[in-house]
């Protein structure tokens, strides 16, 4: 019997207070992208992580945007309207990661050069980007995402890119208030970037912000962020403007939210660890949670099948099948019988070097195959909505467990 009620990947939980910052909004009519709202979470989200600058923003994609182009003109000096602050450069990025990671530096006309994935976090490989710095010693800008809210290695592949004179953007959209030997996620790299999308941890139905200590990029970025008005009588810009600065309403969202963010991660946590117990029996692991030191915010639970119990099973540019047999499975049967149960599971984040808009990019790995193409073909991500029941937890694994009968 499916769910009455669809049980999603990960959709946004409520607490009330939201609505009453939204209210004040609307009652002081601060409906704008000025407010008190915005200021509130601005300085909130700074204090909380510890960064000494946080600019709010329209999404997660817009504050990848902006440290991208502010990371191009350090590097590369300023940008000419319209050409691009990354034109003919190569930056290194994430491969197993979701696109808006890797877009933002394509607007800026850069060329992704993509970095295999490792298996102890599931995030960019030190070891890879050692041998992409062999490759194109001249890069001047890194960008890796925490997948699933796991964090990366960072200690190792900031020294790399230190030693290699590199900024370092991170993109946290998914580890909010992940830690990695004591220090959150976001508070890493030179210029990083988190996410309020409808999914995430915590949301404003939509939003974003930059992150950094830099405090001239970030008044460079709220500059530009609001259409690039120079200080004059007159609207009068000297550089190129954009429409990016996150609206008094959805701060008021998020102002709602911040007080749940802990309670979100805990209940996040139970989901994963009811999954890891629960299908301990099974041929299959678990994603990462890296090392001793880190502790992730368990954003989304993930299923990795063991190589050996893979059912036969195909993937074409945009059609799947699979042959099942006793013992074995594959993602593609799993995510088929959760949708059954009126569920909702994910594949992976399908690599970028296997992406048809990507396919002539540079893809630097170490292995003979591809960590990230392997972690693809026999992972999925689970429902791992914070309002699911136990009980209901339950009928999903048991939907799995028959999968490899
Ligand atoms: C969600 C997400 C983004 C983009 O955030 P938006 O707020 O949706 O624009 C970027 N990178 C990763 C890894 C994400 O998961």
């Amino acid at each position: 019997m499916p769910f009455e009620k669809k049980i999603y990947l990960s959709s946004p939980t409520m607490h009330g207070e939201e609505l009453k910052y939204v209210t004040e909004a609307y009652e002081t009519n601060w409906m704008s992208t000025i407010g008190a709202n915005i200021n509130s979470v601005e300085s909130e989200i700074s204090k909380y992580v510890g960064c000494r600058s946080a600019v709010a923003l329209s999404c997660g994609t817009s504050a990848l945007h902006m440290a991208i182009k502010y990371a191009g003109e350090k590097a590369y000096g300023s940008t000419i309207p319209g050409k691009g602050a990354l034109r003919g450069h190569h930056v290194f990025c994430s491969d197993m990661t979701f696109d808006a990671s890797v877009n933002p530096v394509v607007y800026e006309c850069g060329t992704p050069v993509f970095i295999d994935t490792e298996p102890d976090t599931w995030n960019m490989s030190p070891e890879a980007l050692e041998k992409a710095f062999e490759q194109f010693p001249e890069v001047k800008i890194i960008v890796f995402a925490h997948l699933y809210g796991t964090p990366s290695r960072i200690d190792e592949l900031m020294k790399i890119a230190r030693e290699h004179g590199a900024i370092v953007i991170e993109d946290a959209a998914e580890s909010l208030g992940a830690t990695y030997h004591g220090r959150q996620t976001g508070t890493f790299g030179d210029y990083n970037a988190i996410s309020f999308n409808g999914n995430k941890i915590i949301t404003g139905s939509s939003g974003g912000m930059m992150l950094t200590d830099d405090e001239d990029a970030a008044a460079k970025v709220r500059k530009w962020s609001t259409q690039s008005r120079d200080n004059a009588p007159w609207y009068q810009h000297s550089e190129l403007g954009y429409n990016y600065r996150m609206s008094n309403v959805i701060a008021g969202v998020i102002r709602g939210q911040l007080p749940h963010l802990e309670e979100h991660i805990a209940r996040k946590k139970a989901v994963y660890e009811r999954y890891r117990e629960g299908l301990k029996d099974l041929p299959v692991t678990m994603n990462p949670t890296g090392d001793e030191e880190t502790t992730p915010n368990y954003w989304l639970s993930c299923l990795l099948i063991d190589p050996d119990a893979m059912c036969k099973w195909n993937r074409t540019y945009s059609t799947y099948s699979y042959e099942s047999s006793p013992g074995h499975s594959c993602p593609d049967e799993i995510l088929d019988a959760i949708a059954a149960l009126n569920a909702e599971g994910r594949p992976i984040w399908k690599p970028m070097h296997m992406q048809p808009i990507f396919k002539d990019n540079p893809f630097i790995k170490v292995t003979e195959e591809s960590v990230g193409e392997d972690i693809f073909a026999r992972g999925l991500c689970l429902p791992s909505d914070n309002k699911m029941l136990p009980e209901e937890q339950d009928v999903i694994m048991d939907a799995i467990r028959r999968c490899f009968r």
